[in-house]
């Protein structure tokens, strides 16, 4: 979402008469557009700005700040970065031309909060990228309040697009040649909750019925609102790819319940089991939190063993972060960070082997690929991806590259898979 508002904010600066600069050391206006979602993100960012107040005091350029961590910070991030030239929370990104506009007049601009409209959320960016991958944004925020987590204060309340205003994006991407289309938002499977117009799985239908697009994802999706009517567009939607990005965040009942997740382990199971049933060779992957507040061994075992029951094909898993404004960031039974690091380091360790199992079930398959271009590994070999989202290297030729082709999986390994191709282009 955050490479989605980044190509909104090129698109609006284009329209304005700039033109993107190939490096830092080559712009006049430099945007840092932020994530504070963990620790980590928030430490790089503060490291990064160090850096450029340098550079702007060299070639002095015009600095601004947008996203998440200007929400959080407000105001008070201009006691902390002096040197910048504007501020702007993720619903006010649509004014990016205006505070590029006032800091060339030595204005400062700062704009945060959400007066419930988001113009920021009905930007359309230009289609600069070539190819056939296309992301769009179909609701932002979030009202679940999971207690760990810092969206809903900076992204703000749910707001979805109108489904008409999407399916003439979507439409227009197909008309440029896009074919593998993203839906995204923070709580992407509540699109439309509580409104009179398309449900979710409503709107999938209708993009399915769009010709050109042959693959249709969503991220990200919350398991309480994985309803039956959209595990069945699993059975029935043709271009809907075979994969769902499903985070679990714990195994264990009791932090399930103080992570304000609003799901039981059993429930997510069912919802799972529900998924395999429809769609046997879906490919789930999670998130997960390792050494939440009062985490005990028992618990992180529930974690491990809900990873065991599932088998997914790949988990993001964090040693959690804590945030602030956020309920568990008062919470008592803090993990100590040696227990935590050991608990992470044994769960993704296993998920390691669990990921090399499920590519290696895929030996001796047939596959569609959808060949993304030339394969890192090697000069003479192309990459692309499956429907269920993974990576497979083969020999090809370069008039491949955005076409779907079938290739025999002959190996699975812990990050891709290798394969022959074993048809012509399909498209
Ligand atoms: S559902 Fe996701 S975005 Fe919303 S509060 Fe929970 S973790 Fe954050």
């Amino acid at each position: 979402m955050n490479d989605y508002d980044m190509e909104k904010m090129g698109s609006v600066l284009i329209d304005h008469g700039h033109l993107p600069g190939m490096d830092v050391e080559d712009a006049d206006i430099v945007v840092v557009n932020t994530c504070c979602i963990r620790e980590k993100a928030e430490q790089k960012f503060y490291s990064l700005m160090g850096r450029l107040q340098r550079v702007r005091k060299k070639k002095g350029l015009i600095l601004g700040v947008t996203g998440c961590i200007s929400e959080q910070e407000k105001e008070n991030i201009f006691e902390r970065l002096p040197f910048i030239d504007f501020s702007l929370g993720p619903s006010n990104i649509h004014r990016i031309a205006e505070a590029v506009e006032n800091a060339t007049g030595d204005t400062r601009t700062s704009a945060f909060g959400d007066d419930g409209r988001s113009p920021s959320l009905m930007i359309r960016p230009h289609n600069t990228r070539k190819g056939i991958k296309g992301y769009i944004t179909i609701m932002k925020g979030c009202n679940n309040f999971c207690s760990y987590c810092v969206v809903p204060y900076v992204r703000g309340r749910e707001e979805s697009r109108g489904s008409e205003d999407v399916l003439t994006e979507v439409r227009e991407m197909a008309e440029l040649g896009i074919t593998d289309v993203t839906l995204l938002g923070q709580n992407v499977n509540s699109y439309n909750n509580g409104s009179s117009d398309l449900s979710f799985p409503g709107l999938l239908a209708k993009i399915d019925r769009i010709p050109g697009i042959s693959r249709l994802r969503f991220v990200t999706s919350h398991p309480k609102d994985i309803s039956q009517e959209l595990i069945e567009c699993y059975g029935t939607l043709k271009t809907l790819c075979e994969s769902i990005h499903l985070p679990f965040q714990s195994g264990s009942d009791r932090i399930l319940a103080s992570m304000n997740r609003g799901y039981t382990a059993s429930e997510y199971l069912q919802k799972v089991e529900a998924l395999k049933k429809q769609c046997s060779c879906i490919a789930i992957t999670a998130d997960c939190i390792v050494g939440f507040p009062g985490e005990e061994e028992s618990d992180f075992d529930a974690t491990m063993k809900l990873m065991e029951t599932v088998g997914f094909d790949g988990i993001f898993s964090f040693i959690y972060s804590p945030r602030k404004s956020t309920a568990a960031a008062t919470l008592p039974g803090r993990v100590p960070p040696d227990v935590a690091r050991a608990r992470l380091s044994r769960f993704q360790g296993r998920q390691r082997e669990l990921t090399l199992e499920s590519n290696k079930r895929m030996e001796g398959k047939r596959v569609e690929v959808l060949v993304e271009g030339q394969s890192k590994n090697s000069p003479d070999e192309l990459s692309g991806r499956t429907r269920t989202g993974k990576i497979v290297n083969f020999k090809g030729e370069r008039g491949m590259v955005y076409k779907l082709v079938e290739v025999d999986i002959i190996k699975g390994y812990a990050n891709s898979l290798r394969g022959e191709l074993s048809k012509a282009p399909g498209r």
